[in-house]
């Protein structure tokens, strides 16, 4: 196994569980596996079917899924092709003739082909195993629900006797069993994988309006230089302004959403899987298909809905196992707007449920990992310390009397109050709104003057956390406010805040830039030492490795990962024998690519 393992994919250990899982395919039982994004699933299947006799069955829900995987294992060597509504006639004609002939060892194929074909393939073809991707997508329970899916219960009854392999990354509960319920797996094992993805760092920013999320995303995308990355947000809109907004700074952006005809959004994946732009805009309609591995950062623009979404939809950042950056941006507009959308929705509790859980996570002040874990049912025993709560512990103070500021506002409004126009009372505000509504009358009118309205935006989405007030959501929006907020207001208790630390936006001296940046030709100072990364070097190798990708059309990084560059860059191994020894390089690109990458390296050294 572990030979295999090294030959064709470069690697020289397995990861935690792919050797049990492995085993227990080999030994043709079935298994639902659960890992999250970027754990290795694949491997888990890819190389059972390697060691077993005929061709292993790959479900998958997505023609840019099947492609991309099928590109990656050719890239390696490895005989493999995929049945879908995307391929010509003559290519699936040709594809299941090397099948009949027992020359392709994996065959990728949609959910509503697999039916289809069910009778070709089980007269003609070897199978060796099945392997059903995306296992969620059976369950309704799940996020991306496929009813083709649930079609895959004839499989277990048509097969006996080959191993059904089930995966995926989202584990709740209620999906695991659902998957197994209706996969019908004989006497199944469940192999659940720690879902910590410990190269993602995790940040909150609380309660940020537009222009100041506009420079907050500026600044990151500046500290991320020709690294790509993705921003949801909540509707098609806003994603649409956020990319003009890139675009008028010469960043290049896509977007991606429901709205746009299948083209365009085919378009903007390509371009993001072939590095043509860095950035794609986009609503949760993106990522499923995004198997790219380079993929460096992840910002949300809005709260998502729940923690399942957030973590699947930071976790398409980082697959290499690279240090890869998540920032979410959390709102008071975003609580009105979701929880209206848990209200409308036909399972009001769960969805209540799970946007309270996310919102924890959005105000912790505790280790933002170990809540995630703790949510995926996982112990977390130690502070992550790639966190900005382990790395900027919140400080708090006696917060009293700004609540109690706020919450008399909003007594005498007669909780007929939004918040928006209850910073407004705060402030001191004469807007045409406040007059009509006699609010400027009110005693507290301008109480919270000194207080800047950011601010108060921020402390009020503390206090809701807090409980010390409740929005209706059926009655406008109104603040009503609770026992525990009453306590507050009439001195019985205290109200402990948490500091508001905002970075200043220092803007940055023109022609800063021309006086710190070295060019890529200038003499080093110091020389490398040994394993030391020369950055150089590791330009050199992305712009070779991209003029491979574009005469083989395949992304960039089905030709060699980042990790592999950055080991290349630091370890610069000078005989094909050494380049071979690297991990992520197997037989197959060792002999395709060795010679031109180790002339390169020893022209550079
Ligand atoms: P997912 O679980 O999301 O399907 P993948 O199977 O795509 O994850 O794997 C994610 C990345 O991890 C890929 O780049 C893959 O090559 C790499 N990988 C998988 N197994 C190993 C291993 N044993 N050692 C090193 N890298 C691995
Ligand atoms: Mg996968």
């Amino acid at each position: 196994m572990l030979q295999t393992l090294k030959n064709y994919f470069g690697y020289d250990s397995f990861r935690p569980l792919q050797e049990e899982i492995i085993q227990h395919v080999l030994a043709k039982k079935d298994a639902l596996v659960l890992m999250p994004t970027g754990g290795g699933k694949s491997i888990c299947y890819q190389l059972p079917a390697l060691l077993m006799e005929g061709t292993a069955i790959v479900i998958s829900p997505l023609i840019s899924l099947m492609k991309d995987q099928v590109e990656a294992l050719k890239a390696n060597g490895i005989p493999a092709g995929a049945l879908n509504s995307g391929n010509s006639d003559t290519e699936n004609m040709d594809i299941r003739r090397e099948c009949i002939l027992g020359k392709i060892k994996l065959l990728y194929i949609s959910p509503e082909k697999l039916i289809s074909e069910i009778h070709f393939l089980l007269k003609d073809i070897t199978i060796s195993l099945f392997a059903i991707d995306e296992a969620h997508c059976i369950s309704q329970w799940g996020h991306d629900f496929r009813p083709e899916y649930t079609q895959l219960n004839a499989l277990r009854q048509y097969f006996p006797n080959v191993p059904i392999i089930a995966l995926t990354a989202t584990a709740d509960k209620i999906t695991r069993e659902d998957i197994l319920k209706q996969l019908n797996l004989k006497s199944p094992r469940t192999f659940i994988s720690s879902f910590d993805r410990p190269n993602l760092s995790l940040t909150v920013k609380r309660g940020y309006q537009q222009a100041e999320k506009t420079r907050t995303i500026l600044d990151f995308i500046d500290s991320h230089k020709g690294q790509c990355g993705i921003i949801y947000c909540m509707s098609r809109s806003k994603a649409e302004s956020v990319a003009v907004i890139l675009q008028k700074h010469r960043i290049s952006a896509a977007v991606y959403h429901a709205g746009l005809s299948a083209m365009a959004r085919n378009k903007a994946q390509e371009d993001f899987i072939n590095d043509k732009v860095q950035v794609v805009c986009a609503t949760i309609a993106f990522g499923m298909g995004i198997d790219k591995s380079n993929v460096r950062w992840v910002i949300h623009y809005n709260l998502p809905k729940s923690i399942e979404n957030f973590y699947q939809e930071i976790g398409r950042a980082g697959r290499d196992g690279l240090p890869s950056d998540t920032l979410l941006f959390y709102s008071l507009g975003d609580i009105v707007l979701l929880s209206k959308f848990a209200q409308e929705s036909g399972q009001q509790a769960m969805n209540f449920d799970k946007l309270h859980r996310m919102q924890q996570y959005a105000e912790a002040d505790i280790c933002r990992r170990r809540i995630l874990l703790n949510y995926f049912g996982e112990n977390m025993e130690h502070n992550c310390g790639n966190c900005d709560v382990c790395k900027n512990p919140p400080e708090h103070f006696d917060g009293t009397i700004l609540v109690q500021k706020a919450l008399s506002a909003i007594a005498r409004a007669d909780e007929q109050i939004s918040t928006r126009l209850l910073v407004d009372v705060l402030r001191g505000n004469y807007t045409p709104e406040i007059i009509k509504k006699q609010f400027d009358k009110l005693k507290t009118f301008g109480a919270g003057r000194e207080v800047p309205a950011r601010d108060w935006q921020d402390f009020l989405l503390q206090m809701l956390q807090l409980g010390y007030f409740e929005i209706a959501y059926n009655e406008d929006n109104h603040l009503k406010i609770t026992e525990s907020g009453k306590k507050v207001l009439y001195g019985i208790e205290k109200a402990p805040l948490v500091v508001i630390k905002r970075e200043e936006f220092i803007p940055k001296p023109k022609g800063r830039k021309k006086k710190v940046e070295i060019p890529a030709s200038a003499p080093r100072l110091l020389p490398l030492r040994q394993g030391e990364e020369d950055e150089n070097l590791f330009e050199a190798l992305r712009i070779y490795r991209k003029q491979l990708a574009d005469e083989k059309k395949v992304p960039a990084y089905i030709i060699l990962s980042d990790k592999v560059l950055h080991l290349l860059s630091s370890i610069r191994p000078t005989t094909i024998e050494d380049f071979g020894n690297i991990s992520g390089i197997g037989a197959y690109k060792k002999e395709a690519y060795g010679e031109g990458f180790i002339k390169l390296i020893k022209k550079h050294l």
